[in-house]
C-alpha cells in the first residue's frame, strides 16, 4: 500500500487542508478502481466502511490478490469535515458559498467532443484509452478558483480514468440504495444484489453535475456524439447510499465492505472465492420515478410506514400533527414503490422534506437530485 498526501489550498495565513489517498496494486495491470468515502463530510457510515476496506485491501495486497489498481480515499472532504456550526458538524455544503460538495464537477465530455473529433475508430479498447487520456487532460486543465474547487479537481483527477468508481455516501435516514447511470443498470445489478440495495435509481443525467456522473456520463455522451465509433461504457460510476447518518455500526461496515470486495472480485480486480449472488431486493427504477413528499404545514412528523416498506399509490405514509391548532394531515403517496429515505427531523416547517418513494414509473422531469 502506498499513501499519497495531496495539499489542498496552501496559502499563507489561512486554513490549509490535506487530502490523503491509499493506493493498492499496480496501475496498468488490470482494471482501475476508485473508491471514496464521505464526500458529504457529515455522512459518517462511509468512513467506517472505508476503514474496514483499507484493512482488508492491505491484507489482500500482501497475499498477492489485487489484480489491477485500487485507489481508496477514506475521508474525501477535509474541508467539510472541518466545518462545525455551533457544535453541529456541517458537511454537505461549502460554508463559504453554499455549494453542495457533490455538485458542480467539471463535465469533461464537452472538451472531449471537440478534442476527439475524427480520432475514434472501430477499436473499442483503443478508443477507451484515448478517451481516458483526453479526460485526464481536461481535468488537469480545470482552472480552480477556491479551495473547494481545488479539492474537487484533486478527487476527480484520481477518478476520471477509473473503470469502476464507487462514491460512498448516506442519506438522512434510509435503507441502503444506489444511484447510477441508466446505461449501467445491468452492470450495477450484481452490486445492488450483494449490498442488499432496496432501490437502484437510474438517470442518464440527474442535473447539478454530481461526482459519479462526472466519471461515467461522458461515456454515453461520447457514444451518442460519435455514433460511427465503438465507444464502450468505460466507467461504472455508482453513488452508494449506506443507509442513514446514524447507522454507524461495526457489523454494518463489515457487511458493506465484504459486499464491495465481492463486487470487485466479480469484476476481476480481486482474487477471492465468490459468494453466491443473493437475489435482488428490488429491480432498478428511474430516478424520474422518485416521489418526494413535503410537509404541507408545520408540525410533528409521525411516520405510519417504515423505511423499506413497499407502498401502494394512495397509502398513508405519515401524519403531520400541529400540537397547537390540532390540525392533523395525513400524507399519502401518489406512486407505488418503496419508501427508501426520510428526514431525521421530527418537527417540520411547511415545505420541508418528509420522505422519498422509489416509484416504478418515470413521471418527473427537470433537476432530479434536490439539494
Ligand atoms: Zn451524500
Amino acid at each position: 500500500m502506498q499513501q499519497q498526501n495531496h495539499p489542498i489550498a496552501t496559502e499563507d495565513n489561512v486554513a490549509s487542508f490535506q487530502l490523503t489517498s491509499f493506493h493498492f496494486g499496480s496501475p496498468g495491470t488490470g482494471k482501475k478502481v476508485y473508491i471514496q468515502a464521505s464526500l458529504h463530510a457529515d455522512e459518517v457510515p462511509a468512513m467506517l466502511v472505508a476503514h474496514t476496506l483499507k484493512r482488508e485491501l492491505e491484507r489482500l495486497e500482501a497475499e498477492g490478490r489485487v489484480q489491477g489498481e485500487i485507489i481508496l480515499v477514506p475521508a474525501a472532504n477535509p474541508i467539510g469535515l472541518s466545518q462545525v456550526v455551533q457544535g453541529i458538524p456541517f458537511g454537505r455544503f461549502d460554508l463559504a458559498n453554499g455549494i453542495n460538495f457533490n455538485r458542480a464537477y467539471k463535465h469533461v465530455a464537452d472538451d472531449l467532443k471537440a478534442s476527439l473529433d475524427g480520432q475514434l475508430g472501430p477499436d473499442a479498447q483503443a478508443n477507451a484509452a484515448l478517451i481516458r487520456e483526453h479526460a485526464r487532460r481536461s481535468v488537469a486543465g480545470w482552472e480552480t478558483e477556491n479551495a473547494t474547487q481545488a479539492l474537487k479537481k484533486t478527487l476527480l483527477g484520481m477518478a476520471i480514468d477509473a473503470d469502476i468508481m464507487l462514491d460512498l455516501h448516506c442519506d438522512n435516514e434510509a435503507v441502503l440504495h444506489l444511484y447510477t447511470g441508466t446505461p449501467l443498470a445491468e452492470q450495477v445489478k450484481p452490486l445492488a444484489a450483494l449490498m442488499g440495495a432496496h432501490a437502484t435509481l437510474l438517470a442518464r443525467e440527474s442535473g447539478g453535475e454530481p461526482f459519479d456522473e462526472a466519471c461515467s456520463r461522458l461515456w454515453w455522451e461520447l457514444a451518442a456524439a460519435f455514433p460511427d465509433a465503438a465507444v464502450p461504457m468505460g466507467c461504472i460510476g455508482v453513488t452508494v447510499e449506506l443507509r442513514g447518518e446514524m447507522d454507524v455500526r461495526y457489523a454494518l461496515a463489515e457487511k458493506d465492505a465484504r459486499a464491495l470486495l465481492q463486487y470487485l472480485a466479480r469484476q476481476g480486480v480481486l482474487d477471492l472465492p465468490l459468494d453466491p449472488l443473493p437475489a435482488l431486493v428490488a429491480e432498478p427504477t428511474p430516478l424520474e420515478g422518485v416521489e418526494p413528499i413535503a410537509a404541507p404545514h408545520s408540525g410533528v412528523l409521525v411516520f405510519l410506514k417504515n423505511l423499506g416498506d413497499r407502498v401502494q399509490a394512495g397509502d398513508a405514509v405519515a401524519d403531520i400533527v400541529n400540537p397547537v391548532s390540532g390540525q392533523v394531515t395525513t400524507l399519502r403517496c401518489t406512486q407505488t414503490g418503496i419508501l427508501f429515505a426520510s428526514t431525521a427531523h421530527r418537527h417540520l416547517l411547511r415545505g420541508m422534506h418528509v420522505c422519498k418513494i422509489a416509484g416504478q414509473e418515470a413521471w418527473r422531469t427537470g433537476s432530479l437530485l434536490g439539494q
